[in-house]
């Protein structure tokens, strides 16, 4: 990987990470977000069952755990 595609790579990764917070402070004010690519509502899910704290959409493909974040 050379530097140039490395610079790349930091800024696409800042840039879903700060869109991933955003989301995050979004769900937990309560505000009912779609997922980005099936559109049904992203839950918070607490750990009850200590499964690991998260957002998740009814099919899966968001799957954003809050431990680095909480
Ligand atoms: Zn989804």
């Amino acid at each position: 990987m050379d530097e140039q595609q490395f610079d790349r790579l930091k800024k696409v990764s800042a840039k879903s990470f700060n869109d991933q917070k955003a989301l995050i402070k979004k769900v937990l004010a309560g505000r009912d977000m779609p997922c980005q690519q099936c559109g049904t509502s992203i839950r918070v899910v607490l750990p009850e069952d200590k499964a690991t704290t998260g957002l998740y959409c009814a099919k899966g493909c968001t799957n954003i755990a809050l431990d680095f974040v909480l």
